[in-house]
């Protein structure tokens, strides 16, 4: 199952890849396109609209595949420090480091290190109140390291309609240039 769905949305992704240089959101709703087994056509729409960019949209679908099943993620990983990763912040609960691939100057993800059912902030429950307080306050402690205390964005992305790639709550702490708004 995991080979098809990478499969798959390696085959989204080439065909997505060659609309670039379109106006991408006019063109994808003229497009019909296989859907995952199992994947309900609402999700697939969904993404579709939502998900402007190839690479994202391909990412979020798969990731959505398997966001039900609490299986680790590359953040576990991360945690364990199995895989390397720049860490800029860490305490007893959280812990803070360089996004792979940045989208601003400063780009850092906070992650609580206990998942606990939080694969995404549409999870939450009454006793994830703590942490999530707590994750609010380490991404300020983040920005204030940063040096981007003064003016810096918080990103959660919540589910396959939000493009959310990860699923191991996470913030992004974002920042070091001019931010517009509204996000895309
Ligand atoms: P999401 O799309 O789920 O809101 O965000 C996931 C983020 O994790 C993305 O910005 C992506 O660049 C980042 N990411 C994915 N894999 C890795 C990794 O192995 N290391 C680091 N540092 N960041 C990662």
């Amino acid at each position: 199952m995991a080979s098809t769905t990478l499969t798959t949305s390696f085959s989204l992704l080439r065909r997505y890849r060659s609309f670039r240089g379109h106006a991408v959101a006019k063109s994808l709703p003229n497009l019909s396109f296989a859907r995952l087994p199992g994947q309900s056509p609402a999700l697939l729409r969904s993404c579709r609209f939502i998900c402007r960019n190839a690479d994202e949209e391909a990412a979020a679908i798969a990731a959505a595949k398997v966001a039900g099943s609490g299986a680790p993620t590359i953040f576990d990983k991360i945690i364990a420090k199995e895989i390397p990763s720049t860490i800029v912040y860490e305490d007893e609960k959280v812990l803070a480091f360089r996004d792979v691939n940045p989208q601003a100057p400063v780009h850092v993800l906070v992650i609580p290190k206990i998942k606990d059912g939080l694969t995404q902030l549409g999870k939450a429950e009454p006793r994830h109140a703590e942490i999530l307080g707590h994750l609010l306050y380490a991404a300020k402690v983040v920005a204030e390291k940063e040096g981007i205390v003064d003016g810096f964005r918080v990103v959660i992305n919540s589910g396959p309609q939000a493009c959310q790639s990860v699923y191991h709550l996470h913030l992004h702490v974002l920042g070091g240039r001019q931010l517009k708004w509204p996000a895309g």
